[in-house]
């Protein structure tokens, strides 16, 4: 077997339905844009109208389910990495610390309207005594000395209404940046929560998208799994999860499609002569070797 170096992007394949003759290979089409597919590994196999598997049994149902298994992770990957997912923590975050600052606000509001409130009382309490006093200086008989203390206190009392008339007009002062701050706040809220709505929805949809290709996926995955024996089965699976998510790779040439370190050619003309059923691992990365035999990959 030699080389074929030209394998067609997985993206130019059109998806196999789960139905579909095990031979073909289910590749997920791009949801959108988003380039941070799994690894963006491009050995998913299978040609439209390839009617040979690619390697003899058990073989051939284990590269199917490796297939399968790195469509589902690639399109798990695009799940968790959607750009909307970035833009609602985004938003999140802004809306985070709008929060923080109108509580900030919100604090300095409450202490203005209370000093508020007590520079009133404070005025009342002093209006009523300028009346009690001047209602006194009314009354007959009072001697001049007591008339002109009296007369000092209401002059004081007088400063003291204008001071107070000053300070009120100073706390309304400062009322005014934190209400119209708050009241800026409270537009960019609106905002920023109904773009998180938005987003929140179209990552509910893509999700509800993807999900269904993967169960799709995940029921030919099941197909071809039932296919390899569980022994081999379970060395794969234990392999993928200690190997990035691969456990089974082709032998391209001389080539392990697993760690794409070229194997010694006397290595490789050993594996090539050994039985189509005999189990062959690559020495470089310890994944299932599988020598293709079809025209789609080797
Ligand atoms: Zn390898």
């Amino acid at each position: 077997m030699t080389d074929h170096p030209a394998t067609p992007p997985p993206e130019a394949q059109p998806e196999a339905p789960p139905e579909a003759p095990p031979e073909a290979q289910p590749v997920p089409q791009p949801l959108s844009g988003d380039a941070g597919a799994a690894g963006d590994r491009t050995d998913l196999a299978g040609q439209p109208g390839d009617a040979v598997d690619e390697a003899p049994p058990p073989y051939g149902a284990l590269l199917r389910v490796q297939d399968l298994d790195t469509a589902v992770s690639q399109l798990e990957h695009r799940r968790e990495t959607m750009p909307e997912r970035a833009a609602l923590k985004e938003v999140e975050t802004t809306l985070a610390s709008l929060s923080a600052r109108e509580s900030v606000l919100g604090a300095e509001g409450v202490l203005l309207s209370q000093r508020l409130a007590e520079l009133e009382r404070e005025l009342e309490a002093s209006a009523g005594r300028r009346a009690a006093i001047e209602r006194r200086m009314m009354e007959a008989g009072l001697a001049a000395r007591d008339l002109q203390a009296m007369d000092a206190e209401v002059h004081h009392l007088e400063q003291r209404r204008s001071e107070i008339e000053d300070q009120q007009l100073a706390v309304m002062e400062d009322q005014e940046p934190v209400e119209a701050e708050l009241a800026v706040m409270d537009a960019d809220r609106g905002r920023l929560e109904a773009a998180a709505a938005e987003l929140r929805v179209a990552i509910a949809a893509a999700g509800t998208a993807i999900g269904a290709e993967v169960s799709a996926l995940q029921l030919a995955r099941g197909v071809a799994a039932g296919e390899v024996p569980a022994e081999l089965l379970d060395r794969y699976e234990t392999l993928r999860r200690h190997l990035g998510g691969t456990g089974a790779a082709r032998l391209i040439g001389n080539r392990c499609d697993g760690c794409h370190l070229e194997l010694p050619s006397v290595e490789v003309e050993r594996v090539r002569r050994l039985p189509a059923d005999a189990l062959v691992t690559c020495d470089q990365c310890g994944r299932i070797l599988v020598r293709t035999t079809g025209p789609r990959r080797s």
